[in-house]
């Protein structure tokens, strides 16, 4: 089911342009709480990221310092070359054409065995948002625009939630946060807030034909068991 707003809501870069949403991100729930997490072993970052190509060019123009922060070669970062994923043009993704992020050898766990290059290999989390966070720099600068958005995503016009928790991929999917609660800031961030007042009218009015509370974070969240 798909909900039609007022208007159409332009992002901050040109694109995407959204004028529909998916109420499920009102209810759907996850972990949220991701550096405090216990258990998911970073498993969203497990298939890489598609990555817009204005930032591609951000991070290649900071690559000697990144480089040597990942320590690994910048050709080995992105699935541009066309024998592999290659560029490929999509009006949705700021400047016009998206590559994805490369998926290298991680052994995190038994399932678990390749993960994208930006995450961290040892320990937890985005080492693009780590680097960025340790110099200043603003994380909407370097990090591809999906990840940030997470667990929000986006096609066709329509905010939806993202495929892992279509196909119960997601670990971490269960009690806690609602997925626009989670990411509210980065909706303002990108689309303004006159689309996230929007979101909260309709937010109100889907969770009252429910009669659940707006902003359902207040139950238990999952422990790591042992
Ligand atoms: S979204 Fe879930 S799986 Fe991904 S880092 Fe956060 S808690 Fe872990
Ligand atoms: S760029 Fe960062 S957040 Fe996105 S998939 Fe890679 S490690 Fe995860």
């Amino acid at each position: 089911m798909s909900l039609m707003l007022s208007r159409a809501y332009t992002a901050r870069d040109g694109a995407p342009v959204i004028d529909r949403i998916d109420p499920r991100i009102f209810t759907l729930t996850y972990f949220g709480h991701c550096m405090a997490c216990e258990f998911c072993e970073d498993s969203c970052c497990r298939f890489g990221a598609d990555i817009e190509m204005p930032k591609l060019r951000a991070l290649e123009a900071i690559a000697p310092e990144l480089e040597a922060y990942l320590n690994v070669d910048r050709k080995h970062w992105f699935r541009t070359d066309p024998e592999d994923f290659g560029v490929i043009p999509e009006p949705e993704y700021p400047g016009g054409e998206y590559t994805r992020t490369s998926v290298v050898p991680q052994v995190r766990s038994e399932q678990f065995e390749e993960a994208c290059v930006f995450l961290d290999p040892i320990g937890r989390g985005c080492r693009i948002h780590r680097f960025a966070l340790e110099r200043n720099i603003d994380v909407h600068t370097l990090k591809p625009m999906v990840c940030i958005l997470f667990p929000l995503c986006y096609a066709d016009g329509e905010i939806h939630p993202a495929l892992e928790l279509e196909t119960d991929e997601l670990v971490c999917q269960g009690p806690g946060v609602t997925l626009y609660r989670s990411v509210r800031d980065e909706v303002i961030y990108y689309f303004g807030l006159e689309m996230a007042a929007e979101l909260d009218r309709v937010e109100a009015s889907t969770l009252a034909t429910l009669d659940l509370p707006v902003a359902s974070s207040m139950v238990p969240l999952p422990m790591r068991s042992s």
